[in-house]
């Protein structure tokens, strides 16, 4: 198959890229490159069945492919919040984009939705029915509200032309390839590890993340890819063990050696006190849970930072 994916030099993309090419498919990227690298693509980039165009989600597109999996859109809070005009725009016309094209071929279109659609949640674990907390006018609204108006978009055109849509709610996703700096808590913690800097704890540390490894993910992005049948809503995808800022800031200084101390700095506004995913419909739907616990992962996500940080140098 050839499949069409945004956002494929950025973090995840890549890592789907790779493992697209790997079963032998053809994969067309399609990134403006604002947080995603060519070097993340390294290893591969010379593959004659891949094909990197620099190019933005929110213009139209156009090429002769069998499935588009949507992925561009900044995710880390710092880089969404940057810009945060150009975040919407991006979820919302990346979409629109997306679905238009897939109308078009008739095939299938995947939207990266996320956890951040249940804003700061009231309810644990979250289920795909739980409607969300959302600020809408705050400073992760640009995301999260952009986001949540993408599903319904993807809801819409499946119910409206019978586009045929799959969207994965990404829970917190880490490893190898997130960029040094990517703001996000898991490489900001490896990476101040790693050098011996303060460890920057926002808020007293006491709210929770349930973290998953990035090929767990990606396994169940493709059994998304190959379902057949009626579902056609939402799929949370994550790793339900949760774990403190806290108990994250420990680990990986206990993982490293770090001689890091840990300093508490101003929560940012609206950050969600509580995320953890259930994924009983992703259990029975795709037959998937994950399988790389925390620690056997973030073993793996220091690995890759230690490299980084020394060619660096
Ligand atoms: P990332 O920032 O590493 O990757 C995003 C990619 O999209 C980058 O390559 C970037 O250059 C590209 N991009 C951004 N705006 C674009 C535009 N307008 N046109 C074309 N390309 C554009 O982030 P990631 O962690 O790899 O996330 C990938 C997707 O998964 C995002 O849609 C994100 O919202 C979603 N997601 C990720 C997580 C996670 O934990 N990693 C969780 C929930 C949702
Ligand atoms: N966080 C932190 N220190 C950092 C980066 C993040 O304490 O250097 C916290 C952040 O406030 C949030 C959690 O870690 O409570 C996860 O943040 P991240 O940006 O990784 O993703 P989020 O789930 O908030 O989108």
């Amino acid at each position: 198959m050839r499949y069409l994916i945004t956002g494929g030099a950025g973090f995840l993309g890549s890592h789907l890229v790779e493992r697209l090419l790997l079963d032998g498919h053809n994969v067309i990227c399609l990134d403006n490159f604002y947080t995603g690298t060519k070097d993340n693509l390294r290893n591969f980039i010379q593959n004659d069945q891949l094909e990197v165009i620099r190019g933005d989600v929110t213009e139209p597109f156009s090429f002769e492919v069998d499935a588009i999996m949507n992925l561009a859109c900044p995710a880390s809070p710092v880089h969404y919040q940057r810009f945060p005009v150009e975040t919407t725009r991006t979820s919302v016309l990346g979409a629109l984009n997306s679905l238009d094209l897939a109308r078009k071929l008739d095939i299938p279109v995947f939207q990266a939705s996320t956890s951040e659609v249940y804003g700061d949640p009231t309810v644990s674990p979250q289920n795909e029915t739980y409607w969300g907390n959302v600020n809408p006018i705050g400073i992760r609204s640009c995301y999260d509200e952009g986001k949540r108006a993408a599903e319904t978009l993807y809801m819409d055109y499946n119910r409206q032309y019978g586009t045929k849509i799959r969207i994965a709610r990404i829970f917190n996703t880490y490893g190898p390839r997130m960029s040094v700096n990517d703001g996000r808590v898991v490489s900001n913690f490896i990476v101040q590890a790693l050098q011996n800097q303060p460890i920057t704890i926002y808020g007293d540390g006491s709210q929770t993340r349930s973290f998953c490894y990035v090929t767990d993910l990606i396994d169940a992005f493709v059994r998304m890819m190959k379902l057949e049948g009626s579902l056609v809503g939402p799929i949370n995808l994550g790793n339900p063990s949760e774990f403190t800022i806290l108990q994250l800031a420990e680990k990986i200084i206990e993982l490293t050696g770090s001689r890091s101390p840990i300093e508490f700095e101003l929560l940012p506004s609206d950050d969600p006190k509580q995320r953890k995913p259930d994924i009983s419909l992703a259990s029975s739907a795709l037959g998937w849970k994950p399988s790389v616990e925390l620690n056997e992962g973030l073993t793996k996500t220091i690995e890759y930072f230690k490299e980084k940080i020394s060619k660096a140098n």
